[in-house]
Protein backbone atom coordinates (compact mmCIF):
# COMPACT_ATOMS: atom_id res chain seq x y z
CA UNK A 1 0.00 0.00 0.00
CA UNK A 2 1.35 3.49 -0.98
CA UNK A 3 1.47 5.91 1.53
CA UNK A 4 1.19 9.79 1.16
CA UNK A 5 1.95 12.66 3.32
CA UNK A 6 0.71 15.70 2.42
CA UNK A 7 1.60 19.57 4.04
CA UNK A 8 1.79 17.12 7.34
CA UNK A 9 2.51 19.30 10.19
CA UNK A 10 2.57 18.35 14.11
CA UNK A 11 3.01 20.84 16.66
CA UNK A 12 3.21 20.03 20.36
CA UNK A 13 2.93 22.59 23.46
CA UNK A 14 6.83 22.50 24.99
CA UNK A 15 7.68 20.44 27.57
CA UNK A 16 10.32 23.10 28.45
CA UNK A 17 8.74 26.24 28.06
CA UNK A 18 5.73 27.09 28.93
CA UNK A 19 3.67 28.91 26.08
CA UNK A 20 6.49 27.68 23.65
CA UNK A 21 5.75 25.17 20.32
CA UNK A 22 7.85 22.53 19.14
CA UNK A 23 7.27 21.79 16.02
CA UNK A 24 8.48 18.31 15.45
CA UNK A 25 7.07 17.53 12.10
CA UNK A 26 7.30 20.30 9.52
CA UNK A 27 5.60 20.03 6.32
CA UNK A 28 6.21 17.14 4.99
CA UNK A 29 5.40 15.96 1.27
CA UNK A 30 6.20 12.82 0.70
CA UNK A 31 5.43 9.20 -1.38
CA UNK A 32 6.02 6.00 0.17
CA UNK A 33 5.78 3.96 -2.91
CA UNK A 34 3.78 0.11 -2.17
CA UNK A 35 6.23 -2.66 -0.91
CA UNK A 36 9.09 -0.86 0.03
CA UNK A 37 11.11 -1.03 3.08
CA UNK A 38 12.14 2.89 4.46
CA UNK A 39 14.21 3.83 6.81
CA UNK A 40 13.38 6.94 8.67
CA UNK A 41 16.77 8.42 10.25
CA UNK A 42 17.77 11.05 12.16
CA UNK A 43 19.12 12.38 15.30
CA UNK A 44 17.56 11.96 18.38
CA UNK A 45 14.04 14.04 18.74
CA UNK A 46 14.55 15.12 15.30
CA UNK A 47 10.86 14.03 14.90
CA UNK A 48 10.81 10.47 13.68
CA UNK A 49 9.16 8.93 16.49
CA UNK A 50 6.12 11.79 15.92
CA UNK A 51 6.11 10.82 12.01
CA UNK A 52 5.49 7.11 12.80
CA UNK A 53 2.85 7.94 15.38
CA UNK A 54 0.87 10.16 12.71
CA UNK A 55 1.32 7.63 10.22
CA UNK A 56 -0.21 5.05 12.83
CA UNK A 57 -3.20 7.64 14.25
CA UNK A 58 -1.69 7.53 17.45
CA UNK A 59 -0.73 11.00 16.92
CA UNK A 60 -3.16 13.80 15.01
CA UNK A 61 -1.90 15.95 13.10
CA UNK A 62 -2.10 19.81 13.56
CA UNK A 63 -2.63 20.34 9.85
CA UNK A 64 -1.95 18.12 6.80
CA UNK A 65 -3.35 14.81 5.35
CA UNK A 66 -1.99 11.28 5.39
CA UNK A 67 -3.37 8.92 2.42
CA UNK A 68 -3.20 5.17 2.06
CA UNK A 69 -3.34 4.15 -0.58
CA UNK A 70 -5.99 7.03 -2.21
CA UNK A 71 -8.09 6.50 0.71
CA UNK A 72 -7.22 9.62 3.17
CA UNK A 73 -6.99 7.92 6.67
CA UNK A 74 -5.90 11.21 8.28
CA UNK A 75 -9.08 11.12 10.70
CA UNK A 76 -9.14 6.99 11.08
CA UNK A 77 -8.61 5.96 14.29
CA UNK A 78 -5.39 3.55 14.25
CA UNK A 79 -7.37 0.54 14.47
CA UNK A 80 -9.22 1.16 11.99
CA UNK A 81 -6.29 1.89 9.54
CA UNK A 82 -4.77 -1.46 9.47
CA UNK A 83 -1.23 -0.64 10.60
CA UNK A 84 1.13 -3.17 12.25
CA UNK A 85 3.16 -1.57 15.05
CA UNK A 86 6.38 -2.64 16.45
CA UNK A 87 8.11 -0.58 19.01
CA UNK A 88 11.81 -0.90 20.82
CA UNK A 89 10.48 -2.68 23.85
CA UNK A 90 8.52 -5.19 22.41
CA UNK A 91 5.67 -4.76 24.66
CA UNK A 92 4.56 -8.83 24.35
CA UNK A 93 1.92 -9.70 27.16
CA UNK A 94 4.24 -11.71 29.46
CA UNK A 95 1.12 -14.02 31.14
CA UNK A 96 0.65 -15.66 27.36
CA UNK A 97 2.74 -18.16 25.54
CA UNK A 98 4.16 -17.29 22.22
CA UNK A 99 0.90 -18.45 20.05
CA UNK A 100 -1.23 -16.28 22.31
CA UNK A 101 0.67 -13.41 21.47
CA UNK A 102 0.75 -13.56 17.95
CA UNK A 103 -3.29 -14.48 18.19
CA UNK A 104 -4.27 -11.68 19.97
CA UNK A 105 -5.06 -9.26 17.68
CA UNK A 106 -7.06 -12.01 15.74
CA UNK A 107 -9.43 -12.40 19.20
CA UNK A 108 -11.21 -9.24 18.33
CA UNK A 109 -12.27 -9.37 14.78
CA UNK A 110 -15.79 -9.28 14.24
CA UNK A 111 -18.82 -10.12 11.91
CA UNK A 112 -17.43 -11.91 8.63
CA UNK A 113 -13.59 -11.38 9.67
CA UNK A 114 -13.89 -13.62 12.96
CA UNK A 115 -11.95 -16.84 12.95
CA UNK A 116 -12.42 -19.56 14.70
CA UNK A 117 -9.84 -21.28 17.09
CA UNK A 118 -8.37 -23.45 14.61
CA UNK A 119 -7.82 -21.28 11.62
CA UNK A 120 -6.41 -18.81 14.36
CA UNK A 121 -3.82 -21.48 15.09
CA UNK A 122 -3.34 -21.69 11.74
CA UNK A 123 -2.25 -18.23 11.02
CA UNK A 124 -0.33 -17.96 14.20
CA UNK A 125 1.62 -21.24 12.50
CA UNK A 126 2.40 -19.57 9.50
CA UNK A 127 3.07 -16.42 10.38
CA UNK A 128 5.56 -17.77 12.89
CA UNK A 129 7.26 -19.75 10.75
CA UNK A 130 7.84 -16.78 8.60
CA UNK A 131 9.66 -14.94 11.40
CA UNK A 132 11.24 -18.72 12.50
CA UNK A 133 10.20 -18.79 15.62
CA UNK A 134 7.59 -21.78 15.33
CA UNK A 135 9.30 -24.33 17.39
CA UNK A 136 9.04 -21.75 20.39
CA UNK A 137 5.11 -21.25 20.14
CA UNK A 138 4.22 -22.87 24.40
CA UNK A 139 7.11 -20.50 25.56
CA UNK A 140 6.40 -17.33 27.87
CA UNK A 141 8.29 -14.33 26.46
CA UNK A 142 10.62 -14.62 29.59
CA UNK A 143 12.23 -17.83 28.64
CA UNK A 144 13.02 -16.20 24.90
CA UNK A 145 16.02 -14.53 23.96
CA UNK A 146 15.57 -10.60 23.16
CA UNK A 147 16.03 -11.16 19.24
CA UNK A 148 12.78 -14.38 19.62
CA UNK A 149 10.78 -11.48 21.62
CA UNK A 150 11.57 -9.01 18.81
CA UNK A 151 10.19 -12.09 16.03
CA UNK A 152 6.97 -12.84 18.23
CA UNK A 153 6.13 -9.11 18.04
CA UNK A 154 7.22 -8.47 14.21
CA UNK A 155 4.80 -12.19 13.90
CA UNK A 156 2.19 -10.11 15.88
CA UNK A 157 2.33 -6.68 13.78
CA UNK A 158 1.90 -9.31 10.44
CA UNK A 159 -0.51 -11.91 11.75
CA UNK A 160 -3.45 -9.41 10.15
CA UNK A 161 -1.62 -8.93 7.15
CA UNK A 162 -1.40 -4.69 7.85
CA UNK A 163 -1.25 -2.23 5.04
CA UNK A 164 1.58 -0.73 6.62
CA UNK A 165 3.98 -1.92 9.03
CA UNK A 166 5.26 0.56 11.06
CA UNK A 167 8.53 -0.08 13.33
CA UNK A 168 9.97 2.42 16.35
CA UNK A 169 13.72 1.61 17.02
CA UNK A 170 12.78 -2.33 16.76
CA UNK A 171 16.76 -3.40 17.13
CA UNK A 172 18.13 -1.17 19.72
CA UNK A 173 17.55 -3.48 22.31
CA UNK A 174 19.70 -6.07 21.11
CA UNK A 175 23.61 -6.21 21.12
CA UNK A 176 25.32 -6.21 18.24
CA UNK A 177 25.76 -9.29 16.77
CA UNK A 178 21.59 -9.82 17.28
CA UNK A 179 21.05 -6.27 15.49
CA UNK A 180 23.19 -7.36 12.77
CA UNK A 181 21.29 -10.38 12.16
CA UNK A 182 18.33 -9.57 12.94
CA UNK A 183 18.42 -6.78 10.42
CA UNK A 184 19.32 -8.73 7.77
CA UNK A 185 15.92 -11.13 9.28
CA UNK A 186 13.90 -8.11 8.48
CA UNK A 187 14.81 -7.08 4.67
CA UNK A 188 14.08 -10.68 4.73
CA UNK A 189 10.47 -10.75 5.99
CA UNK A 190 9.75 -7.21 4.48
CA UNK A 191 10.49 -8.83 1.16
CA UNK A 192 8.69 -12.16 1.25
CA UNK A 193 5.79 -10.51 3.00
CA UNK A 194 5.98 -7.47 0.35
CA UNK A 195 4.02 -5.20 3.09
CA UNK A 196 5.36 -1.50 2.78
CA UNK A 197 7.38 -0.96 5.91
CA UNK A 198 8.32 2.11 7.70
CA UNK A 199 11.21 1.83 10.04
CA UNK A 200 12.54 4.41 12.55
CA UNK A 201 16.27 4.61 13.47
CA UNK A 202 19.12 6.92 14.02
CA UNK A 203 21.81 4.21 13.30
CA UNK A 204 22.56 5.16 9.82
CA UNK A 205 24.47 2.06 8.68
CA UNK A 206 21.34 -0.05 9.89
CA UNK A 207 18.84 2.02 7.68
CA UNK A 208 21.77 2.13 5.08
CA UNK A 209 21.90 -1.88 4.77
CA UNK A 210 18.74 -2.99 4.55
CA UNK A 211 16.09 0.16 3.05
CA UNK A 212 15.16 0.21 -0.44
CA UNK A 213 14.82 4.36 0.28
CA UNK A 214 15.71 6.52 2.78
CA UNK A 215 14.86 9.71 4.81
CA UNK A 216 16.96 11.34 6.17
CA UNK A 217 15.42 14.35 9.10
CA UNK A 218 16.64 17.04 11.46
CA UNK A 219 14.92 19.14 13.65
CA UNK A 220 11.53 18.05 12.60
CA UNK A 221 12.40 18.96 8.72
CA UNK A 222 12.90 16.02 5.90
CA UNK A 223 16.15 17.08 4.05
CA UNK A 224 16.57 14.14 1.40
CA UNK A 225 15.08 11.39 0.37
CA UNK A 226 16.14 8.46 -2.50
CA UNK A 227 17.88 5.32 -2.31
CA UNK A 228 20.68 5.03 0.38
CA UNK A 229 23.50 4.89 -2.42
CA UNK A 230 22.30 8.01 -3.80
CA UNK A 231 21.83 9.96 -0.96
CA UNK A 232 25.88 9.07 0.53
CA UNK A 233 26.95 9.98 -3.15
CA UNK A 234 25.30 12.97 -3.86
CA UNK A 235 24.54 14.35 -0.70
CA UNK A 236 21.83 17.66 -0.64
CA UNK A 237 24.04 19.26 1.89
CA UNK A 238 26.25 19.47 4.96
CA UNK A 239 24.49 17.52 7.42
CA UNK A 240 23.29 14.96 5.24
CA UNK A 241 26.81 14.53 4.41
CA UNK A 242 27.67 14.21 7.86
CA UNK A 243 25.15 11.98 8.94
CA UNK A 244 25.92 9.35 6.52
CA UNK A 245 28.97 7.24 6.24
CA UNK A 246 31.56 5.91 8.85
CA UNK A 247 33.84 6.96 9.44
CA UNK A 248 32.35 10.26 8.69
CA UNK A 249 33.15 12.66 5.85
CA UNK A 250 36.35 15.08 6.78
CA UNK A 251 35.15 18.95 6.46
CA UNK A 252 37.67 21.64 5.87
CA UNK A 253 36.96 25.57 5.84
CA UNK A 254 37.96 26.14 2.00
CA UNK A 255 37.31 28.51 -0.96
CA UNK A 256 36.59 28.12 -5.24
CA UNK A 257 39.38 30.69 -6.80
CA UNK A 258 40.40 31.18 -9.65
CA UNK A 259 39.30 27.89 -10.74
CA UNK A 260 40.68 26.03 -7.92
CA UNK A 261 39.12 24.47 -4.97
CA UNK A 262 42.14 25.95 -1.96
CA UNK A 263 42.23 24.37 1.22
CA UNK A 264 44.31 26.93 3.19
CA UNK A 265 47.19 27.74 0.42
CA UNK A 266 46.72 24.52 -1.20
CA UNK A 267 44.81 23.80 -4.52
CA UNK A 268 43.43 20.66 -3.84
CA UNK A 269 41.10 20.40 -6.57
CA UNK A 270 40.36 21.41 -10.08
CA UNK A 271 37.05 23.86 -10.11
CA UNK A 272 36.66 25.13 -13.55
CA UNK A 273 34.19 26.99 -14.41
CA UNK A 274 32.41 28.09 -11.33
CA UNK A 275 32.22 30.83 -9.21
CA UNK A 276 34.50 32.23 -6.69
CA UNK A 277 32.78 31.31 -3.14
CA UNK A 278 33.70 30.29 0.25
CA UNK A 279 32.96 26.83 0.86
CA UNK A 280 32.75 23.77 3.08
CA UNK A 281 34.84 21.23 1.85
CA UNK A 282 33.45 17.92 2.56
CA UNK A 283 36.06 14.56 1.30
CA UNK A 284 34.69 10.73 2.18
CA UNK A 285 37.31 9.22 3.72
CA UNK A 286 37.71 7.01 0.93
CA UNK A 287 38.59 9.74 -1.44
CA UNK A 288 41.95 9.95 -1.02
CA UNK A 289 44.48 8.41 -2.65
CA UNK A 290 48.23 8.39 -0.89
CA UNK A 291 50.46 10.17 -3.69
CA UNK A 292 53.64 11.24 -3.33
CA UNK A 293 53.16 14.10 -5.99
CA UNK A 294 49.74 15.13 -4.40
CA UNK A 295 48.78 18.14 -3.32
CA UNK A 296 47.65 17.50 0.24
CA UNK A 297 50.34 17.04 2.78
CA UNK A 298 49.70 15.43 6.06
CA UNK A 299 51.74 14.69 9.53
CA UNK A 300 51.16 10.54 9.54
CA UNK A 301 49.76 9.80 12.86
CA UNK A 302 48.56 6.08 12.81
CA UNK A 303 47.42 3.40 10.45
CA UNK A 304 44.95 1.03 11.77
CA UNK A 305 44.79 -2.06 9.52
CA UNK A 306 41.21 -3.57 9.06
CA UNK A 307 41.65 -6.38 6.32
CA UNK A 308 41.24 -5.33 3.10
CA UNK A 309 41.54 -1.78 3.41
CA UNK A 310 43.54 0.37 6.19
CA UNK A 311 42.34 3.57 8.04
CA UNK A 312 45.01 6.20 7.89
CA UNK A 313 44.55 9.04 10.87
CA UNK A 314 46.77 11.91 9.93
CA UNK A 315 47.12 15.33 10.56
CA UNK A 316 46.49 18.12 7.70
CA UNK A 317 49.09 20.29 10.28
CA UNK A 318 50.52 23.37 8.65
CA UNK A 319 47.47 24.20 6.48
CA UNK A 320 44.57 23.45 9.02
CA UNK A 321 45.63 21.35 11.46
CA UNK A 322 43.03 19.39 11.33
CA UNK A 323 42.92 15.62 11.79
CA UNK A 324 41.97 13.28 8.88
CA UNK A 325 40.46 10.06 8.41
CA UNK A 326 41.19 8.29 5.21
CA UNK A 327 40.60 4.47 4.16
CA UNK A 328 42.72 3.65 1.33
CA UNK A 329 43.68 0.00 0.25
CA UNK A 330 45.51 -2.51 2.31
CA UNK A 331 48.16 -2.92 -1.01
CA UNK A 332 49.16 0.81 -0.26
CA UNK A 333 52.29 -0.15 1.99
CA UNK A 334 53.57 2.65 4.70
CA UNK A 335 56.82 2.91 6.35
CA UNK A 336 56.77 2.24 10.24
CA UNK A 337 58.60 5.15 10.45
CA UNK A 338 57.09 6.98 7.77
CA UNK A 339 56.19 10.96 9.02
CA UNK A 340 54.17 12.46 6.04
CA UNK A 341 51.48 11.11 3.71
CA UNK A 342 50.75 13.12 0.35
CA UNK A 343 47.09 12.72 -1.27
CA UNK A 344 45.23 13.18 -4.33
CA UNK A 345 41.89 13.46 -4.59
CA UNK A 346 38.94 11.29 -6.14
CA UNK A 347 37.00 14.24 -7.40
CA UNK A 348 33.39 12.45 -7.00
CA UNK A 349 34.56 12.09 -3.16
CA UNK A 350 34.60 15.64 -2.48
CA UNK A 351 31.44 17.76 -2.22
CA UNK A 352 31.25 21.22 -1.73
CA UNK A 353 28.98 23.24 0.35
CA UNK A 354 27.83 27.04 0.41
CA UNK A 355 29.85 27.95 4.14
CA UNK A 356 26.59 30.14 4.95
CA UNK A 357 23.59 28.24 3.98
CA UNK A 358 25.41 24.37 3.80
CA UNK A 359 23.71 23.57 0.62
CA UNK A 360 25.82 21.67 -1.65
CA UNK A 361 27.11 23.97 -4.78
P1 LIG B 1 14.35 9.90 19.50
O1 LIG B 1 15.25 9.30 18.47
O2 LIG B 1 15.10 10.52 20.65
O3 LIG B 1 13.24 8.99 19.93
P2 LIG B 1 12.65 11.28 17.61
O4 LIG B 1 13.38 11.66 16.38
O5 LIG B 1 11.79 10.08 17.54
O6 LIG B 1 13.65 11.19 18.82
P3 LIG B 1 10.28 12.67 18.51
O7 LIG B 1 10.08 11.76 19.69
O8 LIG B 1 9.35 12.51 17.37
O9 LIG B 1 11.78 12.56 17.99
O10 LIG B 1 10.22 14.17 19.04
C1 LIG B 1 10.37 15.31 18.20
C2 LIG B 1 10.26 16.57 19.03
O11 LIG B 1 8.94 16.72 19.52
C3 LIG B 1 11.18 16.59 20.24
O12 LIG B 1 11.64 17.90 20.42
C4 LIG B 1 10.25 16.18 21.38
O13 LIG B 1 10.69 16.70 22.59
C5 LIG B 1 8.93 16.79 20.93
N1 LIG B 1 7.77 16.01 21.41
C6 LIG B 1 7.43 14.75 21.05
N2 LIG B 1 6.29 14.37 21.66
C7 LIG B 1 5.89 15.42 22.42
C8 LIG B 1 4.77 15.67 23.29
N3 LIG B 1 3.82 14.76 23.49
N4 LIG B 1 4.71 16.87 23.91
C9 LIG B 1 5.65 17.82 23.71
N5 LIG B 1 6.72 17.66 22.90
C10 LIG B 1 6.86 16.47 22.26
Amino acid sequence: MKVVLENLTKQFASRQKKGEVVTAVNNFNFEIPDGQLIGLLGPSGCGKSTTLNLISGLETPTTGKIYFGDEDVTNLPPEERGVGLVFQNYALYPHLTVEENIIFPLQNLKGAQKMTKEAMHQKAVETAKLVQIDGLMERKPKELSGGQQQRVAIARALVKIPKVLLLDEPLSNLDARLRLQTREELRRIQRETGVTTIFVTHDQEEAMSISDLIIVMKDGVVHQIGKPQEVYDEPVNLFVAQFLGTPQINVFEGEIRDGQVWIGEEAVLDAQGREDRKVWVGIRPEGFIPDENGPFTCKMDRVEVMGRDVSVVSTHEKMTGKSIRSIVSAENKFRPDQTEVKFSLKPYKVFLFDRESEERV
